[in-house]
């Protein structure tokens, strides 16, 4: 067994999957994978036959970046900065910190949560609680690093309570989202979970009836799967994350 591949099943042992479904795991491989990519190519990118739910092929790719990276990068700082002395909304009120995202600003993959939990509250950054723990092993299962990657949420403070964020909040906060996907320019958007689902895709659908198709949101390809915290909640769950995020990693290794 390769290294790379008694990784991933490692990875997949320490979130509680005892069944791996795919015959053959490649890591994507990066860097190359964006640069090779080209929206005709991509929009015939047949994904690997390995994966149980792979769709025929990703709907129309992204527009290439506007502009250089570090240049994309620059400006997504100073919309993070712009962002933590947010007061367009109530739940400025209670916020500890803003928490508006972290990652790799130039990643081909993006992942779209719900909003900050007690932990990243305190924290200032998405996804460390819990959840987030789980959802660095997911990352790691499909071949990337956190950092490899861009985590963002559709509200950037802490709901009281942990209650869902209300419509007005995700729009005061939308600009912020909208601004983010537009800079990073990932080839591929994960919505982790109802709430970034619904929201992103305007619906009321449970995320069952959103899964296991390709969606568009800001011009992006995107794949809905559970929330982390779902998952932990239910093992039924596992499984078919983990084809989603399969169908995710064979589209990334597409043109790398
Ligand atoms: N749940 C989310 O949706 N986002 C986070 O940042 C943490 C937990």
């Amino acid at each position: 067994m390769n290294a790379d591949l008694a990784a991933v099943l490692e990875y997949l042992q320490g979130i509680g999957w005892e069944e791996v479904y795919a015959p053959a795991l490649q890591p994507a491989a990066r860097g190359a994978a964006r640069a090779a990519a080209t929206p005709a190519a991509t929009a015939v990118a047949a994904c690997t036959a390995a994966s149980p739910l792979a769709p025929a092929a990703v709907p129309v790719a992204p527009a290439p970046p506007t502009a250089p990276p570090a240049e994309r990068a620059a400006h997504l700082a100073q919309v993070g900065t712009e962002a933590s002395v947010c007061t367009r909304c109530r739940l400025a009120e209670g916020r500890r910190t803003v928490v508006f995202g972290t990652g790799n600003p130039d990643a081909d993959l993006m992942f779209i949560g719900e909003g900050p939990g007690a932990e990243e509250d305190r924290q200032g950054i998405p996804f460390v609680g819990p959840a987030g723990q789980l959802l660095t092993r997911i990352i790691g299962a499909i071949g990337l690093a956190r950092g490899d990657v861009y985590i963002a949420n559709v509200v950037k403070c802490r709901p009281p309570g942990n209650r869902d964020p209300q419509a007005d909040e995700v729009a005061a906060c939308r600009g912020f989202l909208e601004e983010q996907v537009r800079l990073v320019a990932p080839r591929v958007l994960v919505a982790l979970g109802r709430i970034a689902a619904q929201t992103l895709l305007g619906n009321e659908l449970p995320v069952g009836r959103m899964r296991g198709s390709w969606h568009r949101v800001f011009g992006v390809p995107l794949r809905v799967t559970y929330h982390p915290a779902a998952l932990l909640r239910n093992d039924a769950l596992k499984r078919p994350t983990w084809e989603d995020m399969q169908v995710v990693r064979d589209v990334l290794s597409v043109g790398g």
